[in-house]
């Protein structure tokens, strides 16, 4: 499985370091240019800063073939910004300056709503499909959800507060789960992955490949 962390600004190396463990260090790629998508199983797309992850999208022509690939369903596992950029609308802020959202997601959301720097936390989480203790939530100047539509579905709560949604295999959540240590976030979306991996395999393989693996495994 070849993983791709989107490399402009943020949190790369977070992911990164989450991922290794359970993927394997070769099965990393840092991704910065159109061609580095090639080949993904799957992306992460880190916090940081949108409006600079959205600049930068355009300055490296990123962008729609990014959107292309997520729409041919490369599975996406987008935190914090990364979130922010997969929104399908973002409610104009104090700031008043926001970055362009790629559209997947159906969501509305508002930046920083929690609040400047100081104003992040910390905040057990729960997390559909993770059971045991709660999932430590770290937000730091984090959006919030505002609306869901009928194309998402929420994976990730805090008490009644949503702070995680899906679309397919697209998830995104408000919180950073590649800095709490606790690596049943990037688990359970990787298996969720493969899972998808194998039945997309299974339904285009034909017949007659069928038949070749299924007598391959007798022999
Ligand atoms: N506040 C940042 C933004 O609007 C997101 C913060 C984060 O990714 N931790 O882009």
């Amino acid at each position: 499985m070849k993983v791709g962390v989107l490399a402009l600004q943020g949190d790369v190396p977070e992911h990164r370091h989450a991922l290794e463990p359970l993927v394997g260090r070769g099965s990393v790629v840092l991704v910065g240019r159109p061609a580095d998508l090639a080949d993904l199983d799957a992306l992460m797309l880190p916090g940081g800063e949108s409006t600079t992850l959205s600049r930068l999208l355009d300055e490296t022509d990123l962008r729609r073939p990014l959107r292309e690939r997520i729409e041919g369903g490369l599975p996406v596992l987008a935190t914090c910004a990364g979130l922010i950029l997969l929104s399908r609308r973002i409610e104009r802020g104090a700031s008043g300056r926001e970055p362009l959202p790629i559209g997947i997601l159906d969501v509305t959301v508002r930046r920083n709503d929690y609040g400047r720097q100081k104003e992040s936390f910390e905040a057990p989480v729960e997390v559909e499909g993770i059971s045991g203790r709660k999932f430590p939530g770290v937000f730091i100047r984090a959006p919030r959800i505002l609306s869901v539509g009928p194309e998402a579905c929420v994976v990730a709560r805090r008490e009644e507060e949503i702070v995680g949604v899906r679309t397919g295999n697209v998830w995104g959540l408000t919180f950073h789960p590649e800095l709490s240590g606790d690596p049943r976030l990037h688990e359970r979306f990787l298996a969720a992955t493969a899972r998808r991996g194998q039945s997309r395999k299974a339904r285009t393989s034909t017949p007659a490949n069928r038949t070749t693996a299924a007598s391959k495994a007798r022999r």
